[in-house]
């Protein structure tokens, strides 16, 4: 076949076997450099169409294509979905039985398939090596490639085992796939898995369907609350970051009416287990989580993702967040966050007892993000700029773009805080200085005789809630520290001086929060925020309902079915016939078979 009728194949398999209209970037020029028989790295964010990259080549090249990838739950999902499809793909990995992976090795020695999904460790055991050695094997496409990164999170050790394949399948195109960006992972990616002058495709890390917003702590559950009633009936992540607090939300959610469970690593395996998989078979249950949870879940209609605590990083914090809006619809990522977890995470890093050079990177990770979540332009922008991604003007679909935050005059006000600090003997903490400054009679307040003070009673005209607001401004802008060997003593930084001496003026984000006015509930219905029609509000109820009974029926996830964004697009278009159908994104010849006339049936009846 020429390059050109390849390329061709390429885009009727797209549209018959995936449903898809047309190549997102940079996928139709991935597709090309497969067929020209480079090695190929692709680095790409989560939910951007890493998959495609090298399905539609599998099944466009006459052989068999390998997957090498490390998780047996994302194994299960991909040929699952593929099966779906219509495509005859299979898998290898510890989960099988011996009669199980023994069938599909037959299957593999009859060349009856095109895609193997298979584990690093049992690729390279040597009768599997020996199997593939015999048969055509068109591409070799390594997913997740940054475990073989030792310096990563997601190390794997069979992976370093992988650069065998070089050898052993030496005229077989490789293609490494991964989201992970940073320069020297991509650099030991190359390395480890001898690709060979690889061609490099990387697309830009933003996830435009995600609206980043961050609100300041006060009334957390109140908070919570107020952000999930634009999002029920909806599936999604809230993080916390203990157990406990995992535990209690999720028993509060409950309560409050929310199919919500809780996932972390204290729970018995088997609950675990059981409630990861009912939140991923379900289109409207929340998961309550610690970090423990999220890596391999590849759910796409997870509609939003809430931290009530601090992550770790701005890296933590993009791949937590990227785990919203894998399809592509509008999706959120919402954080809180207030004094008390700025005074934890500091406390944390100064506790560990790791080197003092990580202890300053740590700390200056933390910088970073406490700098974002006090950002006063626009967030996406700031987040991509952290991962060296220039970007120009404002995003129009973060907090920041949609309401610009007010700055005050805050000099004055800041002023008596640190002389208050500084009065009081840079001894005690944020709660002890914000009595004085209001002139709190409290047992405390007199034991020390801060009552006598001159600056006892100078910050009446203001709440507490405020005055939190300004200290922990002041600390993420280093004008204050925290003193862990002084019980968290909150102390004035050198910075602090100028700002003492009114040499500078300072101004300081208006807190929504603190001066008690309200967020707004954002928009319901998963389309652009625009309004939704009741008829249409129907219709989609009545569409995921009938994905739900299919799913039951054939026991897949609702997703596989179809994605949300195919039964937007049905609620929108609502075809009358198979044609019409087909001409819906999302829908491939064999789920048409499949489903076609269960969602015809549906539409006809609105
Ligand atoms: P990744 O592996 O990069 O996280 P996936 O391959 O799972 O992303 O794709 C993310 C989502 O985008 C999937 O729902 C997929 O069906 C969809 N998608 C990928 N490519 C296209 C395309 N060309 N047109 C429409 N949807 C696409
Ligand atoms: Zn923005």
């Amino acid at each position: 076949m020429s390059s050109s009728q390849q390329l061709e194949q390429a885009h009727n398999v797209l549209s018959e076997v995936f449903g898809y209209t047309q190549f997102r970037p940079p996928q139709a020029d991935v597709i090309k450099a497969v067929f020209a028989q480079d090695d190929v790295l692709v680095l790409m964010p989560t939910g951007g169409g890493k998959s495609l990259c090298f399905q539609v080549p599998a099944l466009v090249l006459p052989g068999l294509s390998i997957v090498v990838s490390p998780l047996i739950a994302l194994m299960q999902d991909q040929v699952a979905a593929l099966q779906q499809s219509g495509v005859a793909a299979a898998y290898l990995n510890s989960s099988q039985s011996a009669s199980e992976s023994a069938q599909v090795m037959r299957q593999i020695h009859d060349q009856q398939l095109k895609l193997l999904y298979i584990a690093p460790e049992r690729l390279l055991m040597e009768h599997t090596l020996d199997r593939l050695a015999q048969i055509d094997v068109s591409l070799i496409a390594i997913d997740e490639a940054h475990c073989v990164s030792q310096w990563g999170h997601d190390f794997r050790q069979d992976y370093l085992g992988l650069h065998v394949l070089k050898q052993a399948f030496p005229n077989v195109p490789r293609i490494a796939l991964t989201a992970t960006a940073d320069s020297r992972t991509q650099a030991e990616i190359i390395k480890r898995l001898a690709l060979d002058e690889p061609s490099y495709f990387i697309s830009s890390f933003d996830r435009p369907n995600i609206r980043y917003s961050v609100q300041v702590k006060g009334d957390a559950r109140a908070q919570l609350l107020n952000f999930l009633s634009g999002h029920r009936g909806q599936s999604g992540i809230i993080y916390c970051m203990s157990r406990k607090r995992v535990d209690a939300i999720a028993t509060w959610l409950q309560g409050k009416g929310f199919k919500a469970l809780p996932y972390h690593a204290g729970m018995d395996n088997r609950d675990r287990a059981a409630n990861q998989t009912t939140f991923i078979h379900a289109d409207d249950v929340i998961i309550v989580a610690t970090v423990a949870f999220g890596m391999g879940i590849d759910k796409p209609d997870v509609r939003f993702v809430a931290h009530l605590d601090l992550p770790k990083s701005l890296e933590a914090y993009y791949q937590e967040t990227g785990r919203a809006g894998r399809d592509g619809l509008p999706s959120e990522a919402w954080m809180i966050y207030g004094l008390q977890d700025v005074m934890r995470i500091v406390k944390m890093v100064q506790d560990s007892n790791a080197h003092a050079d990580i202890k300053r990177i740590e700390r200056a990770k933390i910088n970073s993000l406490l700098g974002w979540c006090e950002a006063t332009t626009c967030r996406r922008r700031a987040l991509l700029l952290y991962f060296a991604e220039e970007t120009v003007g404002g995003c129009g679909n973060c907090d920041i773009c949609l309401r610009p935050p007010r700055t005050w005059d805050a000099t004055q006000a800041a002023q008596k805080l640190l002389s208050t600090i500084y009065r009081t003997g840079q001894r005690f903490g944020s709660g002890q200085v914000i009595d004085v400054l209001r002139g709190k009679d409290t047992a405390k307040v007199r034991q020390f005789g801060h009552q006598k003070l001159s600056t006892y009673g100078i910050g009446e005209d203001m709440a507490d809630a405020q005055w939190r607001s300004i200290m922990r401004q002041l600390l993420v802008q280093g004008y204050l520290t925290i003193n862990e060997s002084l019980y968290g003593a909150i102390q004035l930084e050198e910075k602090s001086r100028e700002l003492l001496r009114g040499e500078i003026k300072l101004y300081l984000r208006e807190d929504l929060f603190a001066l008690g006015r309200k967020e707004k509930a954002p928009s319901k219905v998963p389309g652009s925020g625009a309004k939704v029609s009741q008829a249409d509000e129907k219709l989609w109820t009545a569409l995921k309902e009938e994905r739900r009974k299919l799913a039951l029926a054939t026991s897949v996830p609702p997703y596989q079915i179809f994605h949300d964004a195919t039964l937007m697009e049905m609620m929108e278009y609502r075809p009358k016939s198979a044609e019409e159908l087909l001409q819906i994104n999302g829908v491939g010849q064999h789920k048409l078979d499949l489903y076609g006339a269960a969602f015809l049936a549906v539409i006809e009846q609105f």
